[in-house]
């Protein structure tokens, strides 16, 4: 193991728009721990792509809508890798389509719980580890929002729309509480992308249903959302405007 090398938290790691983080970054030099709920076997794939292309990875299982899982989660990375330099709080639900005057305090309950709390409880795990406050070396957290926060989901799930537009206000927020602290926060925001989340909600082929209302006509892919991930992960501190993953000497060259 190079315990020189950062170390990468990404929640919902083991499938979807996690999952194609993967392998990119591995190539930008990060040791990645994927995280899952209770799908172990997905989370195993990933690691072993991982190891496959010459990385370091670990699955670590702990659901982010509780304080034990999410305990649970940093203790096993801070035991395996004993660091901590970024953090994709991507772990996320949607639930099935619903009118508000159908949604139960349970149902809300559980949403906020998952998709907000969860979020904002690891990102401060990850402050205490990252932030020069703390003697931390600083550290990027990218959160995973929606397209849904500004335009609302209506007659569909109001509560994730909701959910994610908090997502994004947290986003602003922590960006200016912590940035002289070395870590710098962003968000991406999806439009609909292709994965396993339409089935859980319910609505299997909702991707491919909605092609025509996308501009490209099509659903995007995890891919292309881990791209735009990669790219804000790969600008680690906030005081410095090269990618952490170029080198002194390159950085010197270009
Ligand atoms: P997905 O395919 O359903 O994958 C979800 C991932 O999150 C899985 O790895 C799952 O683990 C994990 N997960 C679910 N609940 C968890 C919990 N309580 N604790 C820890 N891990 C949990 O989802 P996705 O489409 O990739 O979505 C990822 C993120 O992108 C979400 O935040 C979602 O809201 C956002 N997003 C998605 C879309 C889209 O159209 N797909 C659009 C905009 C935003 P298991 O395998 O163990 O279940």
């Amino acid at each position: 193991m190079n315990a020189e090398k950062p170390v990468l938290l990404v929640t919902g790691g083991s499938r979807g728009i996690g999952a194609a983080v993967r392998l990119g970054a591995a190539l930008q030099g990060w040791r990645v721990a994927v995280n899952y709920a209770s799908n172990a076997q997905a989370a195993e794939k990933v690691v072993a792509e991982i190891l496959t292309v010459g990385g370091e990875a670990m699955a670590v299982q702990g659901d982010v809508g509780s304080e034990a899982g999410i305990a649970t989660m940093f203790a096993a990375v801070d035991e395996t890798f004993g660091r901590l330099d970024g953090l994709v709080n991507n772990a996320g639900i949607v639930d099935v389509p619903a009118r508000i005057d159908e949604m139960s305090a349970e149902r809300l309950e559980r949403m906020f719980r998952i998709n907000v709390t969860g979020s904002i409880r690891c990102a401060a795990e990850a402050v205490r580890r990252m932030s020069n406050r703390y003697s931390g070396k600083g550290g990027v957290i990218v959160n995973v929002s929606s397209m849904a926060a500004v335009l609302g989901s209506g007659g569909q799930y109001v509560d994730y729309a909701a959910s994610k537009g908090a997502i994004d206000t947290f986003t602003l927020g922590l960006a200016r509480e912590v940035a002289t602290e070395g870590i710098r926060v962003n968000a991406v925001r999806p439009g609909v992308i292709d994965t396993d989340i339409h089935a859980s909600g319910g609505l299997p082929d909702r991707a491919r249903d909605m092609a025509s209302s996308i501009p490209l006509q099509r659903a995007g892919e995890a891919s292309e959302v881990a791209d735009s991930i990669l790219y804000l992960l790969s600008l680690r501190h906030p005081m410095s405007r090269v990618p952490f993953s170029m080198s002194a000497a390159d950085a010197k060259c270009s």
